[in-house]
């Protein structure tokens, strides 16, 4: 098997259980699999492939994204979309996304996952929850596949339309034995619950909002019924989410979750950032995890999700870009920074979230929000997907005092290298895993025949 050394790494940031940080680290790596981590010194000076960094990139673990809707960038800053908040921000892409076709889907899934790798990410899950014109899950697992990216496909849904009191026109949504059906041949036909795996599936009905409660517990039956498979959905966003919620179903958010069994181990919430004290304790004490995303909050004036509040009770956290019209960029190294300005604003101490916290909530809290030990951080046994940010840039020039968290305090375009399950998918030069250039002049035009319908 091809073995890979990575070498004079300025400082390693492994993440590791000692969360050691090596200067003048190494790793060496057999396929896909990292086999040791340690000084220059002490690793094999061989290897079949050696990269030497020279002594000036921070090597760090591949960033995890949580939470994603790929095929909105196609519609980012839409004009009748750029000042509303949540209900109304859907209402009006709704005509839009209603346009999409298989070509639109796997266009929009290449252009996030690069930007989600030239910004560090080597894991994304996704949350594709309309499927007009025949789109299907399989037109976005296979044009991810294309790009390198380690991949949690959401087979999200949406049933409950206009007429049914949901929020999305009745023309988008699709019918509950429909959803369940194709949920469960795309679990037996793409699920790889074996350690490394690259493409993993979930079942993600869309919100509270859109999907009615059987779909929530029937969804949560079928995946508990296969293994690693998890859920997905969005909670407790903003105010009126939560205003929905308790006059619906005389539920919280919280309480809501509760009554469809979607609290767990296996379950993870978009944003909550309205979760009451109580279903923040039971968050905790059930291993229910939370995708947080900051910018989305931010651009669609949800609020500042108590994000200090859930680490301290346990809560598994892990950082999402959400959008693409909501944020509307994938930049997720950006991301953690703006989770670790947001924490400190939210609390008004300048101590709420360190640096490497947020940096871990990016990698270790990504892993365990997405069920997965074999990512997250780098040590012997875990997957070979590594990140490295070169010093030499004009945005770190002075942070010699902290190279580390210079990451998360100053503000970093690109990183230089991505590998992904062992793969180079990223150098200086550009992304190796596809032709990028032909992938946006076709984005453009598919984005310029939606404009029609704003
Ligand atoms: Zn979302």
């Amino acid at each position: 098997m091809p073995t890979l050394l990575v070498k004079n790494i300025h400082t390693l940031v492994t993440m590791d259980d000692q969360r050691r940080e090596i200067r003048s680290g190494a790793l060496f790596i057999c396929d896909h699999v990292i086999e040791q981590v340690g000084t220059t010194e002490e690793l094999p000076q061989t290897a079949d492939r050696v990269l030497d960094l020279g002594d000036r990139h921070l090597v760090l673990p591949g960033l995890v994204n949580t939470h994603h809707h790929f095929f909105q960038t196609l519609t980012r800053v839409v004009p009748g979309a750029q000042n509303s908040s949540l209900f109304d921000w859907l209402s009006a892409l709704y005509p839009l996304w209603q346009q999409l076709t298989p070509e639109a889907i796997a266009l929009s899934a290449q252009v996030a996952a690069a930007e989600l790798i030239y910004s560090g990410c080597t894991t994304a899950s996704d949350h594709l929850y309309l499927f007009p014109n025949d789109c299907t899950l399989d037109d976005e697992i296979e044009a991810v596949r294309q790009t390198g990216l380690r991949f949690h496909a959401s087979r999200g849904s949406m049933s409950m339309g206009e007429s049914k009191g949901g929020l999305p026109p009745d023309s988008i949504v699709e019918a509950e034995a429909d959803i369940l059906k194709d949920s469960q041949r795309l679990i037996e036909q793409y699920h790889d619950n074996d350690p490394y795996a690259l493409v993993r599936i979930t079942l993600a009905p869309c919100s509270p909002f859109s999907v009615s409660t059987e779909l929530m517990r029937e969804s949560a039956a079928l995946a508990r019924s296969y293994p690693g498979v998890r859920l997905h959905t969005h909670l407790a966003e903003n105010k009126s989410d939560v205003t929905y919620s308790l006059d619906t179903f005389g539920l919280t958010p919280g309480d809501y979750a509760a009554s469809v069994s979607w609290l767990g181990e296996d379950v993870w919430h978009a944003h909550c950032v309205k979760l009451d004290d109580k279903a923040i304790h039971s968050f905790g004490q059930t291993g229910t995890g939370v995708a947080h995303c900051p910018c989305s909050n931010m651009r669609l004036a949800s609020g500042m999700a108590p994000i200090r509040k859930m680490l301290d009770h346990n809560v598994p956290v892990g950082l999402g870009v959400d959008g693409s019209a909501s944020n509307d960029g994938s930049h997720l190294l950006a991301e953690v920074r703006q989770a670790f300005l947001m924490a400190r604003v939210r609390e008004e101490n300048a101590g709420a979230l360190t640096a490497r916290e947020a940096l871990e909530i990016a990698t270790r809290g990504g892993a365990k929000v997405l069920g997965r030990t074999d990512i997250g951080y780098l040590a012997p046994g875990m997957a070979a997907d590594f990140v490295t940010v070169n010093l030499d840039r004009l945005a770190l020039s002075g942070t010699t005092y902290d190279p580390v968290a210079a990451l998360i305090f100053c503000t970093i375009d690109r990183v230089d290298y991505s590998f992904i399950h062992g793969r180079e998918v990223l150098n200086p030069e550009g992304l190796l895993t596809l032709d990028l250039p032909v992938v946006l002049e076709k984005h453009g035009a598919v984005a310029r025949s939606l404009a029609a319908y704003c």
